[in-house]
């Protein structure tokens, strides 16, 4: 009775107290969208944020706020996850601005992931409480990479561990699970991980497994360059399998004119893992040119062994120099020869390897040996075929990525590329799919709590962006211009762009993965 007097009593007092206003009261609310809450069907309606959470998501929400966003016309969707990024140096940067990340929110990405490609920092934990000290603009978790484990405990040699050195390893990438990285990543083509065994793989990635991780890898080949890329997916699925891991393969591709037309074959192989029960999983990102080093683009594996100071001496090696241009010769068919290559920084940013090739009076093998030796240069190597990237794009379990990696425009334009060209433009995608494996998929993905989606309770990460105009600026060309039509992103619950403009507020937060209860002492 008390109770119910009391409920009674406080409406009387809101009605009269307040006259015709609505009882309740928000921080924001953004009204008269086409909300997309990352899993259900689009509905006109509004989204209405307290401090740093989703407050309710509905038709004609009966509240008032302090602010109030007109979003007819346009998008409202979660805050987008990029599953796969190389920012980690940007988001540990001195400078406040960098910290940013103005070509992720530009975009409307609120979280990324670093660490992947069995790169990153061996010091987790570090990375981890960074955003305290130093803002960040976006929410951010790590995966430990298998690449600084491998260097610590055995250097760059091609070698096997000893059981003592697998007993280290194993130990490093538990130590770091428990620091609340989202799983352990590899990437296999790369040396010194290149030299590692399957089984050898599979002992690491069982330690990130029981604690919960997934393991996201860069495949042993993505081409015809070892083992090949079908074989390559066999391994990835067969680490998921024998180590109990999800796996998710990161940027799926089909990589040079060896392997074109192959993906309707590793789609088949990923379906027949998943009906087993197994976790597959893969990110794309919507360009035909893949960005690398001119090294691990074009220099034979073994030539790498020691790595580039072991490869500087082989060029001074006439007893091999003829195998070593060999091997150059080979990896620039594969990938569609000089012309197919585009430098991206440096002395001849901008130019093919072909134009420099001519202009230095000199072979493309010559040329492309001449620049190693100089430095190790950022390229964009056009090597995917567009049919191979639809059908990759069409799976329910491929999510949106963006590969983040100096001097390509994948950085600054990689989600609103694939919603302008692969959504708009050519339909290979519904707008519903773009967000949900833009932002849901990925977090039940990996684990990534309360977000990805627009849910009474969920952080408030939100993306509003105009149909009409969403597309990327950035080109080969031009890889720095930031993208278009995205007009307000909320950080949890922080406006990170307003009108269309970075508000300068620096939202964002390291996110750490919880383990599995028990698996951490
Ligand atoms: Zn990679």
């Amino acid at each position: 009775m008390r109770l119910v007097g009391k409920v009674a009593l406080g409406a009387v007092i809101a009605g009269w107290s307040l006259g015709a206003a609505p009882a309740r009261q928000v921080d924001l609310i953004i009204r008269g969208g086409t909300v997309y809450t990352g899993s259900d069907a689009p509905f006109l309606g509004d989204v209405a944020i307290s401090g740093e959470r989703v407050r309710a998501v509905g038709p004609n929400l009966p509240f008032t706020a302090r602010r109030v966003i007109d979003a007819k016309g346009m998008v409202v969707a979660p805050g987008f996850i990029d599953p796969h990024t190389h920012i980690g140096e940007q988001l540990a940067s001195r400078d406040a601005a960098t910290r940013l990340i103005p070509a992720f929110l530009m975009q409307g990405v609120t979280t990324a992931f670093i660490g992947n490609d069995g790169g990153g920092d061996l010091d987790v934990a570090k990375v981890l409480v960074s955003a305290r000290t130093k803002p960040v603009g976006i929410n951010y978790a790590a995966f430990v990479g298998f690449g600084p484990i491998r260097e610590q405990v055995i250097g760059k040699a091609d070698r096997a561990p000893d059981a003592a050195e697998l007993q280290r390893m194993r130990a490093l990438v538990a130590g770091a699970m428990c620091q609340g990285v989202l799983g352990f990543s590899t990437g296999l083509y790369y040396a010194p991980q290149s030299f590692a065994s399957t089984a050898e793989v599979v002992a690491l990635a069982r330690e990130a497994g029981r604690r919960g991780g997934t393991y996201d890898s860069h495949i042993r080949d993505e081409s015809s360059y070892s083992v090949g890329l079908s074989a390559a997916i066999d391994e990835a699925i067969a680490i998921g399998r024998d180590a109990g891991i999800p796996v998710n393969i990161s940027h799926i591709k089909a990589l040079g004119v060896d392997v074109h037309g192959q993906a309707p074959a590793i789609i088949a192989k990923v379906e027949a893992a998943r009906r087993t029960g197994q976790r597959v999983t893969a990110d794309q990102y919507p360009w035909s040119a893949s960005g690398t080093t001119l090294t691990a683009a074009l220099m034979p594996g073994w030539a790498l062994d020691g790595g580039r100071a072991a490869l500087l001496k082989r060029f001074r090696n006439s007893a091999i120099a003829g195998r070593l241009r060999a091997g150059v010769q080979e990896n620039l068919r594969k990938r569609g020869g000089a012309a197919a290559l585009l430098i991206a920084e440096g002395k001849f940013g901008g130019r093919t390897l072909e134009q420099v090739a001519k202009a230095r009076r000199e072979d493309p093998v010559t040329a492309a040996i001449a620049l190693v030796r100089a430095e190790d240069a950022a390229v964009v190597s056009f090597n995917q075929d567009e049919r191979d990237i639809a059908a990759f794009m069409r799976q329910p379990w491929v999510m949106t990525s963006s590969d983040a990696f100096t001097g390509h425009p994948r950085v600054y334009g990689s989600f609103a590329r694939k919603y302008r060209k692969y959504v708009s433009a050519q339909g290979v995608l519904s707008l519903r799919e773009f967000i949900e494996r833009s932002s849901a998929l990925t977090a039940d993905t990996f684990g990534i709590e309360a977000r990805g989606r627009l849910k009474p309770g969920a952080y408030a990460d939100v993306v509003l962006f105009d149909p009409n105009r969403y597309a990327e600026r950035a080109s080969y060309d031009q890889p720095t211009l930031l993208a278009e039509g995205v007009s307000m992103v909320v950080v949890n619950g922080v406006l990170a762009v307003d009108g269309g403009r970075l508000t300068g507020q620096a939202a964002g937060r390291a996110l750490k993965h919880r383990p599995t209860p028990g698996s951490c002492p």
